[in-house]
């Protein structure tokens, strides 16, 4: 206790250093007094602070101390009472820190530091303060977040590196495969139940499920989510016009909440269980062709870095889907003739060998017809090459209506072509071929108005009718050959199998 001399400044008395002091002191000085039988508590001394801050009166404080406990934000008022009783029991600082409610209602982090000292009748006084530390908890709070955003992107860049390498490494053919993948990845990283992939039809008026990840218990929508018309949902459509044209996202957050105009596609929702949905749009040759998207089943928030994110997870998925289209249209270019849009040999030779090896294996027939335009030469001559590509173009047409989509049918050369059947002989191929035959005898070939009258002839072979015949590609395609070249020598229009030209 100082002493108070003359020359004190003011004339302070004892009684008033305390308040004074504890005035000027940021938070709130005080002194704890616990009973020996720990059921009593109250505040001998509290800074005039208290009122102000909590809206607690000092003078109430000083009899009792309970009510500050009604200003302790419930989830606290626990770790408060155990945290005393702890420092009560070892006589060891009480630090505790707990959110109190302030008297405009808003609660603050405060932090308690004071010293417990026993006393000769058993009880403890506390000597310390309340410090408001609600500045350095958003310190706190605003760093961790920003630590977790960061270690969050820094994951998302590693997946993102991992999944496009997978993309470039990956060999011919496997995209839906890498899709599905790219699809679980991001949907376990996001944490959502639902991750998939939909394709718009050539007219947009239809979208289909292609590609769908799950998570396990969660059920999959993708059977009953192909060729689904877009415009039996108004408010839908409209979304899909925004990704299609604007490049838009649809982003719901909150099903629940969804416009009055959405009420159907709402309904829908909630019936599969969806609580918020995003979806990017997905691009092949630089147009929207489809779309990406992620559902969550609960309730979730979705930070605007994480929307920027699944943008980027479309784009890797636009060019891998770009890239597979490339591949696609690079292997259709080489096994198929740009004239007819038929296979070509590339692609004909490899189907013949796979068919040799199940005839060695199985003793399975198959058989070959090798068509032959007759003069053809003189329609080039009499009309230009252009009449000369209309004719090979409508034989194209008959030889396609009058075979199967299993049937390999191939532009061997000029006005030449082959015709493969799997599991057939050679003699239900020669009624085919007839047919062919009779077909171009009757059709009418126009061509800038100028009627054109044609035959064609024919030559078939069947693996294992000519013991003779090597079962190669080329043994067969020689022998239907020496046959198409009988049928010219017995006057075109008719073809030639094993027991020579036949006419009808
Ligand atoms: P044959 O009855 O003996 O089969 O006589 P042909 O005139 O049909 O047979 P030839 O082999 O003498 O003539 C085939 C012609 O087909 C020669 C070639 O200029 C023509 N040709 C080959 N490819 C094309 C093509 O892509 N377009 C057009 N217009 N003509 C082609
Ligand atoms: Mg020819
Ligand atoms: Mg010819």
């Amino acid at each position: 206790m100082p002493r108070f001399d003359d020359d004190w400044p003011g004339n302070i008395r004892p009684t008033e250093l305390f308040p004074k002091l504890a005035s000027g002191v940021p938070g709130v000085l005080f002194i704890y007094e616990r009973s020996a039988d720990g059921k009593h508590h109250r505040y001998p001394f509290v800074s005039e602070r208290v009122r102000d801050l909590f809206g607690l009166e000092p003078a109430d404080l000083r009899r009792e101390g309970e009510t500050v406990f009604s200003v302790i934000h419930p989830e606290d008022v626990a770790g408060v009472a155990a945290s005393i009783a702890e420092s009560a029991e070892k006589l060891s600082p009480w630090q505790h820190q707990a959110r109190m409610r302030l008297a405009s209602g808003d609660y603050h982090w405060f932090e308690s530091d004071s010293v417990p000292e026993l006393q000769a009748d058993g009880s403890i006084l506390w000597y310390g303060q309340f410090n408001d530390i609600q500045a350095f908890k958003d310190l706190e709070f605003s760093l961790r977040e920003s630590e977790a955003e960061f270690a969050f992107q820094a994951g998302f860049q590693k997946l993102i590196a991992r999944l496009s390498s997978d993309f470039i490494t990956r060999g011919f053919g496997n995209i839906d495969q890498s899709i599905n993948q790219v699809l679980e990845a991001i949907g376990q990283f996001f944490g959502v139940d639902r991750a998939y992939l939909y394709r718009f039809s050539d007219q947009r008026d239809e979208m289909t499920n292609t590609h769908e990840w799950c998570r396990e218990g969660v059920e999959p929508l993708i059977t009953t989510q192909q060729q689904v018309p877009i415009d039996t949902f108004a408010w839908w459509h409209d979304q899909i016009d925004r990704m299609i044209w604007e490049n838009g996202i649809v982003f719901i957050e909150d099903v629940s909440a969804l416009p009055e105009e959405a009420a159907p596609e709402k309904a829908l929702l909630l019936e599969q269980g969806v609580s918020s949905m995003f979806c990017v749009p997905v691009r092949t040759r630089g147009i929207v062709s489809g779309f990406f998207g992620v559902d969550s089943l609960s309730q979730r928030v979705w930070r605007t870095d994480q929307a920027d994110l699944l943008i980027i997870v479309s784009g890797l998925l636009s060019g891998a889907l770009e890239r597979h289209r490339l591949e696609e249209e690079l292997m259709n270019q080489s096994i198929r003739d740009p004239l007819t849009g038929l296979h070509n040999r590339r692609y004909l030779d490899p189907r013949l060998d796979e068919m040799i090896a199940l005839w060695n294996r199985e003793r399975q027939p198959f058989a070959l017809g090798l068509f032959d335009i007759d003069h053809f030469k003189a329609v080039n001559d009499t009309l230009g090459h252009l009449a000369g590509d209309y004719v090979l173009r409508e034989f194209t047409g008959i030889l396609l209506a009058h075979t199967r989509a299993t049937d390999v049918v191939a532009r061997f050369g000029g006005e030449e072509f082959i015709v493969v059947f799997s599991a057939t002989d050679g003699e239900a191929v020669g009624a085919f071929v007839n047919r062919v035959i009779s077909r171009v005898r009757g059709y009418e070939f126009v061509f800038e108005g100028e009627s054109i009258s044609l035959t064609v002839s024919a030559g078939v072979a069947a693996v294992g009718d000519d013991a003779a015949i090597a079962p190669t590609p080329e043994g067969l395609i020689g022998c239907a050959d020496n046959r198409l070249y009988l049928a010219k020598q017995a006057g075109r229009d008719c073809y030639a199998d094993a027991s020579g030209p036949s006419r009808l």
